[in-house]
C-alpha cells in the first residue's frame, strides 16, 4: 500500500529528486520485508535443525548461511537508510561556490564573499528539527548557527578545524525543499588552496553522485581544476560533471564579445569533458555547461522569500540579460536534479538490489534443499512405517497361529507324559516283589523293631520307585519338554525385535517331574499279619476257599451278619460261608458219630495214623515258623498292599505329571508371548514415532515451500524495482 502511494506521489510530484526519495522508500520497504523474512526463515531453519528430522549436518550449514544473510541484510539496510544524493562543488576560491549553493537552497545558508573562511569542507544536509546547527569531526556537539554570520564566526573562530576537515551543517528541512528530498550539498575549500586533492577525493568525493565545477566567467579553466577532475575520473568511472560559468552577469559589461566569449568557454569545456575526461559524448557535453549568475538568482529568490514585490523569481533588481541567466540557472537545476536522482538511484541502490537478489536466491536454495531433504526423509519414513506395519501384522498373525499350534502341542505332550507315567508306574508295580525282596534290614517281630522295619521298608520302596520312574520316564519327559521349549523359542525368536531378542534366555533345564505316590499313606494303613497260621487249619482252609477278606468276615461270628455297603455278590459268598460254618458246627457231632462208625469199620489204626500225620504236619509248620518266615510273609503282605494302593493312584499320579509338564510349557509360552507383546508394543511405538515424524516433515515441507514462495515474491518486488528505477 505504502509503496503504491509513494509511486502515485512520485508521478504527481514534479521534482525529479522525489524519484530518489520514493525509490529509497521502496527499496527500504523491500529490505524491511526481507529482514522480517530472514528472521522467520532463520528461526525456521534453526528449528528444523534442532528437530534433527532432516539430518543435522546439511541443515546446520544452511542455518549458518541464513544467519550470515540476515546479518548482511541488516547491515545493508542500515546503509540504505543513510543513503542520500550528494553533490560536490569544486572550483577556485571566490568563484561563487557558496553563492551557488545558497541560490539552490534559496537561502543564505553558507557565508560568502569573505573568501573561503576556512580550509574545511562544508556539508549541508537537512535536519527534522527547527534549529540549524553544526558538528565537526572533532566533536559531535551541536553548535547552534541560526544565522549565516554565526556560522561564519563559528568557522572562523574554531582553531580545531584543520585543512580538509569536515564540518556538517544541519539546516531545517522545513526551510528548504531540496534538503527534504535527501540531497546533501558539499562545498569544498577551493581547488587552488590545497594540493591534497587525492585525500579529498578519497574522503569526500567517492560517494558523490554529481560534481559541479564552479568556474569564473572572467577566466578560463585552471590546470588545478582540470587536475582535480582527472583524479576524480580515475577513481570513479564516468562521474557526472556539470560546469557552471558563474558571474556571467559580469560579462554584460562587454555585450559585443559576449557570444564569442561564451563560445570560447563552451568549446574549451566541451573539449575538456568529452575529449580529455571522456565522461560524456561530444553531443551531450554542451548540456552539462551553463552560464549563470548565482548572485542574481540568490538575491532574487531572497527578495521573494522576504516578501518583496512579486516579479516572479526575477525579484526587483533587473540587470541586462538577467532573465536568460535565470532561465539557464533553472535549467541547470532541473538538469542537475534529473541527473543526480537518476544517478543516485542507480549507484546507491543497484548494488544492494543485486545483493538482495542474491540473498533471496540463496534463501530459496536453502528452502529448496530443505524441501527436497524433507520430502526424501518423508518417503524414507513412509517406507519404514509401511515395513513396520507389515511386520506388526506378520507378528500378530504368526503369534496367533503359533498360539494354536503350541496349545495343541502342549496338550499332546501332556497326554503323552500322562500315558508314559502310567505305563512306567505299572511297570514299577509289577517289579514290586523284586524291589521289596531286595530290601534288607534287621527284622524282629517285637512291636517297636517291626515298626522301624516297616518305616525303612516303606522309604526304601518309595525311593526305589521314584528312582525307577525317573530312570524310565523323567529323562524322556525332560528331553521332550526341552525339545518343545526349544521349538517354541525357535518359533518365537523371529517375531521378536532385536532388543527383546537379546534379553531372551535359553530354555530352563531345571525342570524335574515330581511323583506324588502317596507313600506316607501307604505305610500308615498297612497292617501286617505275621501270627502263625497252620496251613491245614480251619481258618486257612476257609481263607483259601473264600479269599482273605471274606474269610475274615466269615470267621468272625459278628461278621457273619450282612454288612452295609457290601455288594450283592459279596453277600452271596458270605451267606454261603456262614451257612457252611453253621452246617459244620452242627456237623461236629455228626463227625464224631461218623468217626465212631468209621472207627468201627476201618479201625482205630488208620484214624490214629491220620491224626499222627496231621499232627506231624502241624508240628513241622509250627517249628519252621521262624523270623525269616515272618519277614517273608510281611514282605508279601506289603507287596500286595502297596500294589493295590499304587494301582489306585496311577491315574492321579500320571495326570499330575502331565499337569506339571502342561504348567511348565504353558508358563514358558506365556513368558514368550509377553516378549512378543513387548516387541509388538515396540513396533507400535515405532509406528507412532514415525507418524509424528512424517507429520513434522510435512510441516517442514509446507513451511519451506511457503518461505520459498515468499522469497520468489520478494524477488518479483526487486525485479519490479529494478525495472522501474535501475534500467
Ligand atoms: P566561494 O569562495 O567560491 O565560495 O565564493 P563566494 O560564494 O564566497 O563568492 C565570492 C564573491 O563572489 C562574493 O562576494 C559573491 O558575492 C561574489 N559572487 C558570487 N557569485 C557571483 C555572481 O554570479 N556575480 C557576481 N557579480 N558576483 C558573484
Amino acid at each position: 500500500m505504502c509503496v503504491c502511494r509513494c509511486v502515485v506521489m512520485d508521478t504527481e510530484d514534479p521534482s525529479p529528486l522525489r524519484r530518489f526519495v520514493v525509490a529509497k522508500r521502496l527499496i527500504t520497504s523491500i529490505f524491511d520485508q526481507l529482514l522480517e523474512f530472514m528472521k522467520d526463515g532463520s528461526a525456521f531453519v534453526d528449528e528444523a535443525w534442532r528437530g534433527a528430522d532432516l539430518g543435522q549436518v546439511a541443515v546446520e550449514e544452511q542455518s549458518l548461511e541464513m544467519q550470515s544473510c540476515a546479518t548482511k541484510l541488516s547491515t545493508i539496510r542500515e546503509v540504505l537508510i543513510r543513503r542520500h544524493m550528494k553533490v560536490a562543488f569544486f572550483g577556485r576560491t571566490s568563484n561563487g561556490k557558496s553563492t551557488v549553493i545558497n541560490a539552490m537552497l534559496r537561502d543564505r545558508v553558507l557565508p560568502s564573499g569573505i573568501g573561503h573562511t576556512t580550509n574545511c569542507f562544508l556539508r549541508v544536509e537537512g535536519t527534522d528539527g527547527d534549529e540549524a546547527y553544526l558538528t565537526t569531526e572533532a566533536s559531535n556537539e551541536r553548535r547552534s548557527v541560526s544565522t549565516v554570520n554565526q556560522l561564519a564566526h563559528a568557522l572562523h573562530m574554531d582553531p580545531s578545524l584543520d585543512s580538509g576537515s569536515l564540518v556538517k551543517v544541519f539546516w531545517p528541512k522545513s526551510r528548504c525543499a531540496l534538503l527534504r528530498d535527501d540531497l546533501v550539498l558539499m562545498d569544498s575549500p577551493g581547488t587552488d588552496v590545497t594540493l591534497e586533492l587525492d585525500t579529498w577525493i578519497d574522503r569526500f568525493c567517492l560517494d558523490a553522485d554529481v560534481f559541479v565545477l564552479v568556474g569564473n566567467a572572467e577566466s578560463t579553466l585552471m590546470n588545478t581544476e582540470k587536475l582535480f577532475f582527472h583524479k576524480v575520473s580515475e577513481r570513479i568511472s564516468k562521474p557526472n560533471i556539470f560546469i557552471l560559468h558563474n558571474r556571467w552577469d559580469a560579462s554584460v559589461t562587454e555585450p559585443d564579445y559576449i557570444e564569442e566569449v561564451r563560445k570560447q568557454h563552451l568549446d574549451r569545456c566541451v573539449s575538456f569533458l568529452a575529449e580529455e575526461l571522456r565522461v560524456v559524448g561530444l553531443d551531450e557535453a554542451p548540456g552539462r555547461i551553463f552560464f549563470v549568475s548565482a548572485k542574481e538568482v540568490l538575491s532574487a529568490r531572497m527578495q521573494r522569500v522576504q516578501g518583496m514585490p512579486e516579479t516572479g523569481e526575477t525579484g526587483g533588481a533587473l540587470a541586462e540579460g538577467f532573465h536568460e541567466r535565470l532561465r539557464e540557472f533553472q535549467m541547470f537545476e532541473r538538469t542537475f536534479e534529473e541527473f543526480i536522482s537518476q544517478s543516485a538511484v542507480k549507484t546507491k541502490f543497484e548494488q544492494h538490489t543485486v545483493r538482495a537478489w542474491q540473498i533471496t536466491e540463496a534463501v530459496r536454495a536453502v528452502m529448496d534443499a530443505i524441501n527436497i531433504a524433507s520430502a526424501d526423509r518423508k518417503i524414507c519414513c513412509l517406507e519404514e512405517r509401511e515395513e513396520q506395519r507389515d511386520r506388526l501384522d506378520f507378528v500378530r498373525g504368526q503369534i496367533n497361529r503359533l498360539t494354536d499350534n503350541v496349545k495343541e502341542r502342549i496338550t499332546a505332550l501332556t497326554s503323552d507324559v500322562t500315558a508314559q507315567v502310567a505305563v512306567a508306574l505299572s511297570n514299577q508295580i509289577r517289579c514290586l516283589p523284586v524291589l521289596v525282596d531286595e530290601f534288607r534290614a534287621e527284622f524282629n517281630p517285637t512291636q517297636e523293631t517291626l515298626q522301624l522295619y516297616k518305616t525303612k521298608l516303606q522309604q526304601f520302596v518309595g525311593q526305589r520307585l521314584v528312582d525307577g520312574l525317573s530312570h524310565g520316564c523323567s529323562v524322556v519327559v525332560l528331553r521332550d519338554v526341552t525339545e518343545a521349549q526349544r521349538q517354541m523359542i525357535d518359533n518365537v525368536h523371529p517375531l521378536l525385535s532385536q532388543s527383546v531378542q537379546e534379553q531372551l534366555s535359553v530354555p530352563s533345564t531345571s525342570f524335574q517331574l515330581t511323583y506324588d505316590l502317596g507313600l506316607a499313606a501307604l505305610g500308615a494303613d498297612f497292617q501286617e499279619n505275621i501270627e502263625f497260621q497252620f496251613s491245614l487249619g480251619w481258618t486257612a482252609l476257609v481263607t483259601r476257599f473264600l479269599g482273605a477278606t471274606d474269610a475274615k468276615r466269615a470267621l468272625s461270628s459278628s461278621d457273619l451278619r450282612v454288612q452295609e455297603g457290601c455288594s450283592f455278590k459279596d453277600e452271596m459268598v458270605v451267606s454261603m460261608a456262614a451257612g457252611l460254618v453253621s452246617v459244620t458246627s452242627r456237623a461236629t457231632m455228626t463227625v464224631l458219630v461218623i468217626g465212631g462208625v468209621v472207627w468201627r469199620s476201618v479201625g482205630w489204626r488208620l484214624i490214629a495214623l491220620s491224626l499222627s500225620l496231621y499232627g506231624l504236619v502241624y508240628l513241622y509248620e509250627r517249628l519252621t515258623w521262624t523270623d525269616v518266615s515272618r519277614e517273608r510273609t510281611l514282605k508279601q503282605q506289603f507287596v500286595q498292599h502297596a500294589a493295590r494302593r499304587l494301582r489306585a493312584v496311577i491315574p492321579a499320579t500320571s495326570s499330575a505329571c502331565g499337569q506339571q509338564v502342561y504348567k511348565e510349557l504353558s508358563a514358558m509360552f506365556s513368558r514368550l508371548s509377553q516378549r512378543v507383546d513387548l516387541s509388538e508394543a515396540e513396533l507400535e511405538g515405532n509406528i507412532r514415532q514415525l507418524s509424528f515424524r512424517i507429520q513434522r516433515l510435512e510441516n517442514i515441507q509446507r513451511r519451506s515451500k511457503a518461505f520459498r514462495n515468499k522469497a520468489t515474491e520478494l524477488e518479483t518486488q526487486l525485479e519490479a524495482f529494478s525495472v522501474q528505477y535501475l534500467q
